[in-house]
C-alpha cells in the first residue's frame, strides 16, 4: 500500500518568523498515518528545516548547476540547507513564469541527479476542462515530465493532479472526477514504465482541499495524498487535516 503524502504549498506566504511559529505549533503533532510536509518560499526553508517530522520542500528549483540565472536557486543551494524535496511545474509557474514541459523535464532530471525528491504538478485549465481535453492535457504533461527518466527514479516521484479551475477557487473537483483523472495518470505511468512503477508512484490531488474533505478524498483508490494551498497556511487548519485521517 502507498503511504499518503500531504504537503502544504505555502506559495508566496509567510515570513521566517511565521514559519518558525508554524513549525513550533505543528511539527510535534503530525501523525504517522501520512507523510506530512510543507513547501515554503526559499527564504523560509532554513527555518522550516528546524522541523523533525515534516518534509520540507522548495516550491521550485533551477535546472542548471549554477550560472547567470538572476533570481533562481540551484539544487546545490537547496542541498546545503538540507532540503530534500521540491515542487516542480506548479500551474502558477507554468502560467505566470514561463515554465514549460521542457523546463519541467530538465528540472526533474536535475533534481534526480542531486537526490532531491520531486512533486511534479499537472492539470488542465478551465477552458481545457470544458472542452473535454483533461486527459489529453495531463497525459502530455506527464509524458513530457518523465522524458528520459529511468523507472527506479520515476517510482520515487510524486505526481500532483491540480485542475487549474479548482486552485484557490473553492471549487474543488468531485472525488469522482479527481479519482478518474488520477487513475488515468497512473495508467499513463503504467504505459511508460509498467505495472510495478505505476503501483509505486504516489499521486496527489490539489485544488481547494479542505480538512473536512480530506479523508474521503484519500479513500479513492488512486489518490495517495494532497497538495494543499490555502488550508495549509493556518496552524489550526493544518492540524485539522492531521486530525481528519
Ligand atoms: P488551494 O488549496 O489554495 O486551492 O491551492 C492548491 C494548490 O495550488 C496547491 O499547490
Amino acid at each position: 500500500a502507498r503511504k499518503p503524502i500531504i504537503v502544504g504549498n505555502w506559495k508566496m506566504n509567510k515570513t521566517i518568523a511565521e514559519t518558525t511559529a508554524f513549525v513550533n505549533a505543528v511539527d510535534g503533532k503530525v501523525s504517522d498515518k501520512a507523510d506530512w510536509g510543507i513547501a515554503t518560499p526559499f527564504t523560509d526553508l532554513q527555518a522550516a528545516k528546524a522541523a523533525k517530522n515534516l518534509i520540507v520542500a522548495a516550491e521550485d528549483m533551477h535546472w542548471a548547476d549554477h550560472g547567470a540565472f538572476t533570481g533562481n536557486v540551484s539544487a546545490a543551494m537547496l542541498k546545503e540547507l538540507g532540503v530534500e524535496w521540491t515542487i516542480i511545474g506548479h500551474s502558477e509557474r507554468r502560467q505566470m513564469f514561463g515554465e514549460t514541459d521542457e523546463t519541467v523535464n530538465a528540472k526533474i532530471k536535475q533534481a534526480i541527479k542531486n537526490d532531491i525528491r520531486v512533486i511534479v504538478c499537472v492539470g488542465e485549465s478551465e477552458a481545457q476542462y470544458d472542452a473535454g481535453e483533461t486527459k489529453d492535457v495531463v497525459k502530455n504533461q506527464t509524458v513530457a515530465a518523465f522524458k528520459d527518466v529511468e523507472a527506479a527514479d520515476a517510482a520515487e516521484i510524486v505526481i500532483a493532479y491540480e485542475p487549474i479551475w479548482a486552485i484557490g477557487t473553492g471549487k474543488t473537483a468531485t472525488n469522482e472526477i479527481a479519482e478518474d483523472v488520477c487513475g488515468y495518470i497512473r495508467s499513463v505511468v503504467k504505459d511508460l514504465y509498467g505495472e510495478d512503477t505505476a503501483e509505486k508512484v504516489r499521486i496527489q490531488y490539489g485544488g481547494s482541499v479542505k480538512p473536512e474533505g480530506l479523508k474521503a478524498l484519500l479513500e479513492q483508490p488512486d489518490i495517495d495524498g494532497a497538495l494543499v494551498g490555502g488550508a495549509s497556511l493556518k496552524e489550526e487548519s493544518y492540524l485539522a487535516m492531521v486530525a481528519a485521517l
